[in-house]
């Protein structure tokens, strides 16, 4: 191991529990555009029942269906609420996707009436309104940061933003938070949630890079990030833009 290349320590929460859509893609994608320009990377998977063994410079967490959530939200209120806000208050960045965002905001209250008590990251609550109501399914592709960010989206909750909340993106093409106010996600700090599955950053390396960027500010101070070549990412990106209907 290179002495000067940055070591990022990133926490993976509830692996086996919070993944659907192949969010686990996201860890992956991390772990190999870091691989890619010599900075170590050590990932703590925090099963439902861990407590977090060590600090992070980053959070990630992915989707899970109604019933999964509620075993993640007790893990989260009886082991590691309150050390992920520390660490999140000191620096560390996170991604949320899905399910796992809606447990970032305040509460989320489930499809059968159950209220899930969330971390309160970002300043938004989600609402299911039933499983007779459409869920917001489809391909997805938002305005960011002057550029776009695409993947697909398959949630019942709908999430609103609070005054202290930032949106991630504004949606081009598809549901977002809510299917009304064209806000997708949210940003708080270092931290991003988001109803992007596909797994979001394999085909969106520009968001991937932010995260990592977001990350390495703590954890590695001054240091800037290499290029990537991005071939093929950048094509599967293009893809999903046709897949949505969009010129690429
Ligand atoms: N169960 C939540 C919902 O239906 C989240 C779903 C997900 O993570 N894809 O809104």
């Amino acid at each position: 191991m290179n002495d000067s290349a940055p070591v990022l320590r990133i926490a993976y929460l509830y692996p086996d529990l919070m993944n659907l859509y192949a969010d686990r893609g996201n860890v992956t994608c991390l772990e190999r555009r870091c691989a890619w320009r010599g900075i170590t990377t050590r990932v703590q998977r925090v099963e439902w029942n861990d407590r977090l063994r060590e600090g992070a410079d980053l959070f990630v967490i992915g989707g899970g269906q109604d019933r999964q959530q509620e075993l993640a939200s007790q893990g989260l209120t009886a082991h590691n609420a309150d050390r992920i806000l520390a660490e999140l208050g000191a620096g560390a960045a996170m991604l949320a996707v899905c399910g796992g965002y809606q447990l970032m905001a305040h509460r989320y209250r489930s499809a059968d009436g159950g209220e899930l008590p969330g971390l309160g990251v970002f300043d938004a609550e989600t609402v299911h309104p039933g499983s007779g109501v459409p869920r917001c399914i489809g391909n997805v592709v938002c305005a960011w940061n002057g550029a776009r960010l695409v993947g697909f989206e398959n949630h019942g909750g709908r999430t609103y933003l609070g005054a202290g909340a930032q949106p991630l993106a504004q949606v081009l093409r598809g549901h977002g938070n809510n299917a009304r106010d064209r806000t997708e996600g949210a940003v708080a700090g270092a931290a991003i949630g988001t109803y992007l599955h596909g797994s979001v950053l394999p085909k969106n390396p520009h968001l991937a890079d932010h995260l990592l960027a977001l990350a390495l500010a703590r954890a590695a101070p001054g240091y800037t990030l290499p290029a990537l070549r991005d071939d093929a990412e950048w094509a599967a990106h293009r893809a999903a833009l046709r897949a949505a209907g969009l010129r690429a």
